[in-house]
């Protein structure tokens, strides 16, 4: 009998484990994977992500698994530059099996249990029921399996709205290898972006989940684009986007983080920052009083935000190419919302607050 099972050991389930088993907490993660294991995802992380895992039990990422650290970003629409941005704040680029697997070797340190290569097929009264019919018994579980894990469906809640994703690894000589590129000309309602990490670079793009859509084949249009001539590996996978539910808990003892939770910036697609925190908040609540109402009065503000960051992506791609007009050549605009918004989250994706902040750093400096 556990104190706590945790089904998943992504960012949110290992950040939720770490904390739990620091404290030491009876606790297992279960993932269905074997770490280390591959994690399609852009792998790249901003600074607020890095000095949370900093200031909590997780701990400084280990610099090595920084595959470059970058701070200059390229807008462009449909091949044309909107704006060159150089920012305060760098962009770190991970490959995500070898995160993934530093976070999971952190809890294993702290003596966290760990099943893997194993599915949680059902979750019942007592805890959870494997594929292979083991029962594990636990008062708490974690649902920290992302974005279509089974989890959701012991949670009231309408099922997260999804985004889809495609990626490929190519050699860093097809791109250019100094700045982060985001292209959101070409797609409904999501971008495409060049992350270089040294050797190679991942290329992808992701926006709403559309059946019709041949993402194989943009992806391969793209990379021919690129000139790419070599045999890549292109993978793909869902991740939340849209506006979710407001409710993360069953109300007794299943609480939803990352992913799972439908946590996730529109704006920019980042969800490891949200993983993380949530893993933290629901690691924190079930060692509170009253743990449901903690874990979803911790969440409020992550849900808000999420909301925002929604509402923001929808007006920007229902009037793109007039706000493109407009943005185009704004670099001091757009440095400083990637250093206070998309590095920092200081403004939780309010455009009061965000307008309001933007007209004083520009009268007066500051702000940043
Ligand atoms: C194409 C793409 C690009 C992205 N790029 C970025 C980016 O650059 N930066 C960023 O911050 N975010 C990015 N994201 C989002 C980011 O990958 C996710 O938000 C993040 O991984 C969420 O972490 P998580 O721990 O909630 O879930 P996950 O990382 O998905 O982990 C879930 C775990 O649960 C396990 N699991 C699932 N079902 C079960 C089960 N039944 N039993 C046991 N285990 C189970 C899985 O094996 C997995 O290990 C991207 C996503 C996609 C799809």
């Amino acid at each position: 009998m556990y104190d706590t099972i945790i089904i998943g050991g992504g960012p949110a389930g290992a950040a939720a484990g770490i904390c739990l088993a620091d404290k030491g907490k009876n606790v297992c993660i279960i993932d269905k994977s074997t770490f280390p294991r591959q994690k399609t995802c852009g792998g790249l992380l901003t600074v607020k992500t890095l000095e949370l895992m900093e200031n909590s039990p997780i701990g400084k990422m280990d610099s090595s698994l920084v595959l470059n650290g970058i701070n200059r970003v390229s807008l462009e629409n449909k091949g044309n530059k909107i704006a060159e941005m150089r920012c305060k704040n760098d962009f770190y680029l991970v490959d995500r099996l070898s995160f993934d697997n530093s976070l999971i070797e952190k809890y294993k340190a702290k003596g966290g249990n760990i099943i893997e290569g194993k599915a949680v097929a059902k979750i019942n009264d007592k805890g959870v029921v494997l594929n292979d019919g083991t029962e594990i018994e636990c008062r708490f579980i974690i649902g920290a399996d992302g974005c279509r894990g089974i989890t959701q469906k012991y949670v009231k809640r309408k099922p997260v709205s999804c985004a889809f994703g495609i990626e490929a690894e190519i050699p860093i000589k097809y791109v250019d290898s100094s700045a982060v590129l985001l292209e959101v000309g070409y797609f409904k309602d999501g971008y495409l972006w060049h992350f270089p990490k040294g050797e190679y670079a991942t290329v992808g793009f992701a926006f709403t989940y559309d059946k019709g859509t041949d993402y194989v084949g943009l992806l391969k249009a793209h990379l021919k684009r690129l000139g790419v001539t070599e045999d890549v590996k292109l993978k793909g996978a869902f991740l939340p986007y849209g506006m979710g539910s407001r409710t993360v808990t069953n109300g007794k003892d299943i609480l939803l983080a990352g992913d799972a939770a439908g946590f996730i910036d529109a704006v920019t697609g980042e969800g490891t920052y949200y993983a993380v925190l949530s893993g933290i908040m629901a690691a924190e609540s079930l060692m509170s009083s009253d743990p449901v109402r903690t874990y979803e009065k911790k969440t409020a503000p992550i849900i808000s935000s999420v909301e925002k960051s929604c509402a923001l992506v929808g007006k920007f791609y229902g009037s793109r190419d007039g706000i493109l007009n407009k943005l185009k050549g704004k670099t001091r605009f757009l440095s400083w919302f990637c250093d206070v918004q998309v590095s920092r989250n200081i403004y939780d994706f309010s455009l009061g607050k965000l307008s309001a902040a933007y007209m004083k750093y520009k009268l007066f400096g500051k702000g940043i």
